[in-house]
């Protein structure tokens, strides 16, 4: 059985924490052990990375750490069908996304960020003084420190690397907390680490869960300056608490119930091709994702009967199968949680329009899958249309006029992402400018510039990362203020 270790200083060690089972998604079976860190193996790692801040990680210039990044990129390039096998086995999604989106994004982020903090200035004032002699001020760009990194299962390697990546250019040093779910591309990654020269205690990984676990000892730990964190609204709210104490800054990048918005002009096929995708692309398990979809009445019908057209057309299977275009969710847990919204929607009286159970796929008998699924006619406020599901499933309400559309999309304690679907300029400015959300698409969903601000609204998060945004988080500005 392979064991899966924690990285500590450059080393891979067994945690205090006991050890706890990885599953493989499509089959149910065990594939690897994980090692679980305890309270002494945290205060290990973020020791080796306050260490490696004074070390020679510490001293290194901007341009040397933009070329290790960059050979970070090519090491996990270099092993890409590793990376690929190990994501496809800890989340069961298709080789058709892993290997276009997780591991190649997982890869690019650093040398986004590479190219980001080598052409980001900081700003500079003149100022007038009584003596005419005048000041200069001008910010320097420091690391916070050590950055505690908690992520979710749901593009493990990607959203990992979107967090590790700017913190790592600005200089800081990381612990990361893997998702319990998908511990193995966080521990490779270590490997490439090592082998790129990366210096020891810059990048560690600790195993286990979150509440009284590996994911409550780190973010509790004096010795974290910040604490970067993707994940569901009330464990942003867990993290938050235990930042208040010490002061820590926290970027918080949490759930959502996303609304997508077609008006009656838009193009229908490339909408229902982009719609279809927000509603079930990675098995539904995509914070952006879209599950309130409000349609104006002169399309409605249309729209309904082709995203039931799109949900029935899935292939469920060997997720390395090329034909394979979904998977399984990421385990019996969240299968579980996903049916009981397929059930509460049933008891609510909801319309079927596609799915609404367990999917059965020949040969996979253990395998955590879900039916994609549509439906309709549920109140605005069943939870069903309120709850993030995190599942392939969508529920479709018809509306007339656009201020309609846009007050029920704005009806959500959330404020992730919207899309707008319509062939009218002046519709989709207007609407967009009133969307209560951080990333608002116009006629296509999930098309990332990583330069671009992105962060929730409301409940969805706190703090934007992305660009420039990432550098501001992962980094202290001092102010240097000279009199001339
Ligand atoms: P989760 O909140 O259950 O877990 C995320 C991580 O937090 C895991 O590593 C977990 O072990 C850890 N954790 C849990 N409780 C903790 C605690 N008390 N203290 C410290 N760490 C703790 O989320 P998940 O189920 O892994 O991921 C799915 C969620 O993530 C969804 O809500 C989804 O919308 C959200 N998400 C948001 C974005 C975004 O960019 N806004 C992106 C992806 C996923």
């Amino acid at each position: 059985m392979q064991k899966i270790l924690n990285f500590i200083d450059g080393e891979f060690v067994a945690g205090q924490g006991g050890e706890f089972a990885d599953h493989f998604p499509t089959t149910g079976e065990v594939i690897a052990e994980v090692s679980a860190a305890g309270k002494a193996d945290v205060d290990a790692a973020v020791g080796a990375a306050r260490a490696a801040l004074k070390g020679p990680w510490g001293k290194m210039s901007v341009q040397e750490r933009v070329a290790l990044l960059r050979k970070l990129a090519d090491g996990i390039n270099a092993r890409f069908d590793e990376f690929l096998a190990a994501e496809i086995r800890d989340t069961g999604k298709p080789r058709s996304i892993a290997s276009h989106i997780d591991i190649p994004r997982g890869a690019a982020n650093f040398n986004v960020f590479a190219d980001q903090i080598l052409t980001s200035g900081t700003e500079t004032f003149e100022m007038a003084t009584p003596d005419g002699g005048g000041a200069l001020n001008y910010a320097l760009r420091t690391p916070r420190g050590v950055i505690g990194v908690v992520c979710p299962w749901n593009l493990p390697l990607l959203l990992m690397t979107w967090k590790v990546a700017p913190a790592l250019a600005c200089g800081n040093t990381v612990v990361v907390k893997p998702s319990e779910e998908t511990p193995a591309t966080a521990t490779l990654l270590g490997e490439v680490m090592n082998a790129v020269g990366i210096p020891r205690g810059v990048y560690n990984v600790v195993h286990g869960f979150g509440p009284g676990a590996a994911g409550e000892f780190l973010t509790s730990h004096p010795g974290v300056d910040g604490i970067t964190f993707t994940g569901e609204t009330r464990t942003g709210e867990a993290i938050m608490k235990a930042a208040a104490n010490g002061v820590r800054p926290v970027s918080l990048e949490l759930g959502g119930k996303n609304a997508g918005i077609i008006f009656d002009d838009a193009d229908l096929d490339k909408t229902l091709e982009g719609i279809g995708r927000a509603c079930f692309a990675n098995t539904g398990q995509v914070c952006l994702g879209t599950e309130r979809l409000y349609v104006q009445r002169g399309i409605y019908d249309r729209i309904c009967e082709g995203l039931a057209a799109k949900a029935a057309g899935y292939v469920m299977g060997d997720p390395f199968e090329d034909a394979t275009t979904m998977g399984t969710v990421i385990s019996a847990e969240h299968r579980d949680k996903v049916l009981g919204y397929y059930d509460k929607a049933r008891a609510g009286g909801a319309t079927i329009l596609a799915g609404g159970g367990a999917a059965e796929v020949p040969g996979y008998a253990d395998g955590y899958w879900v039916q994609p699924t549509v439906w309709t006619g549920l109140a605005e406020d069943h939870a069903v249309v309120t709850d993030e599901i995190f599942g392939p499933c969508t529920h479709i309400c018809a509306f007339d006029t656009e201020e309609e559309g846009i007050a029920l999309a704005n009806n959500s304690p959330y404020g992730l992402a919207t899309s707008i679907w319509t062939t009218n300029l002046g519709t989709a400015h207007r609407a967009a400018a009133q969307i209560e959300v951080g990333i608002t698409w116009v006629n296509s969903w999930f098309l990332r510039d990583l330069r671009t601000p992105f962060g929730g609204s409301k409940s969805s998060g706190i703090g934007r990362e992305g660009g420039v945004h990432s550098l501001e988080f992962y980094s202290e500005l001092r102010n240097v203020c000279i009199k001339l």
